[in-house]
């Protein structure tokens, strides 16, 4: 079958500054992937790349021609594993340019088959949690208002950034702010292994319900030196990025934190989710700052998920792609009237 591609960098402003413990970003670089069937069908999927991972907008637009041809010469969009195996060889890394490849596929597999992409995988739309919604560092008032604007939005679960010198300030002010909410924190690598243990305990008494990241990825006896004596469950991000890793972090934390940008696409994110299960692991499912190009892909896998941070396109200023319904923070599968990934153009 003749498959026609294409790929558009766009440049999506964000709503606010977003702040990790690493850097601000301002901006979401995304390389959006189209893929065309003989009857005019198309696919569409993105690739959010993040630096911290080796890839930027320059290297997918770099890349991207190579896996077009890929999917081109093998010419079949229900191909998908071939496609994925054949991706792998010709570039080898690169997982957000084989990731909006690979949405793209999916989306464009499921649409010819007339189904949303979760019921062409059978799973029970009723089994997704809701998505969290992230407050991004920022002075502590700032904090607090983007709490108190995401309660009023209706977010029953928040994910707050945090690895600062005053980490303790900012929980308590979010506490306050939202004292129903469900409450996670991720440092993103700030903390050495004994201060992460002293923050532990601290973020116990404001009913925090784990710690994602609290020691660097690089550092991994540091991440079982505080798995053993962590007051709160702990979650692996930076520190669980393959398929690879899921048995290296087995013994060192409680929950993994998978993103389709770093393993390189929705299989090999379902065969982690597997993986990890087989280790006894909880499964989180997180993103980039993305468009719903990609995150509408991403939101098919929520009934597989114990937690989900599906947000990243609700932190952008604007986005040409809706995906699927999110209200209250509730993933609404059984909304999407769609198929495929039920991401569509908005203009
Ligand atoms: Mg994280």
């Amino acid at each position: 079958m003749l498959l026609t591609t294409e790929f558009e960098r766009v440049s999506y402003p964000l709503a606010d500054d977003f702040t990790i413990s690493r850097g601000t970003q301002t901006a979401a670089e995304n390389v959006v992937v189209r893929i065309t069937d003989d009857g005019g069908m198309t696919g569409v999927g993105a690739a959010a790349p993040s630096a911290h991972y080796g890839e930027t907008a320059d290297t997918v637009e770099a890349v991207l021609p190579e896996l077009l041809d890929v999917v081109e010469s093998v010419g079949d969009p229900h191909g998908i594993a071939k496609i994925e195996r054949g991706m792998r060889e010709r570039v080898g890394r690169n997982p957000a340019a084989r990731a909006g490849v690979e949405i793209a596929l999916h989306d464009l597999a499921s649409k010819r088959l007339g189904l949303p992409l979760y019921r062409q995988w059978g799973l029970d739309a009723d089994e997704a949690p809701p998505t969290s919604f992230t407050i991004g560092l920022d002075d502590t008032e700032t904090m607090r208002e983007k709490t108190e604007e995401a309660v009023e939005a209706g977010f029953p679960v928040l994910k707050v950034k945090l690895g600062t010198d005053r980490d303790e300030e900012i929980v308590e002010a979010v506490r306050d702010a939202a004292p129903e909410a469900t409450i996670r924190v991720d440092a993103n690598e700030a903390w050495t292994p004994r201060e992460a243990v002293a923050k532990t305990e601290m973020l116990a008494s404001y009913d925090v319900e784990f710690v994602e990241q609290p020691v660097p990825a690089a550092d991994p006896e540091g991440l079982r030196f505080v798995y053993e004596r962590a007051a709160l469950p702990l979650a692996a991000d930076e520190s669980c990025v393959t398929l690879a890793d899921v048995p290296r972090v087995a013994d060192r934390t409680d929950v993994v934190n998978l993103k389709l940008m770093k393993c390189g696409g929705l299989s090999e994110a379902t065969r982690m989710v597997h993986a990890a299960r087989a280790h006894g692991l909880e499964v989180m499912l997180g993103c980039m700052i993305e468009s719903n190009a990609a995150i509408a892909a991403a939101c098919h896998l929520a009934p597989l998920l114990d937690y989900a941070d599906l947000d990243g396109a609700l932190l952008l200023g604007e986005d040409d792609y809706e995906g699927v319904p999110i209200e209250d923070g509730e993933i609404r599968l059984r909304d999407l009237n769609r198929s495929g990934t039920g991401a569509r153009r908005t203009d």
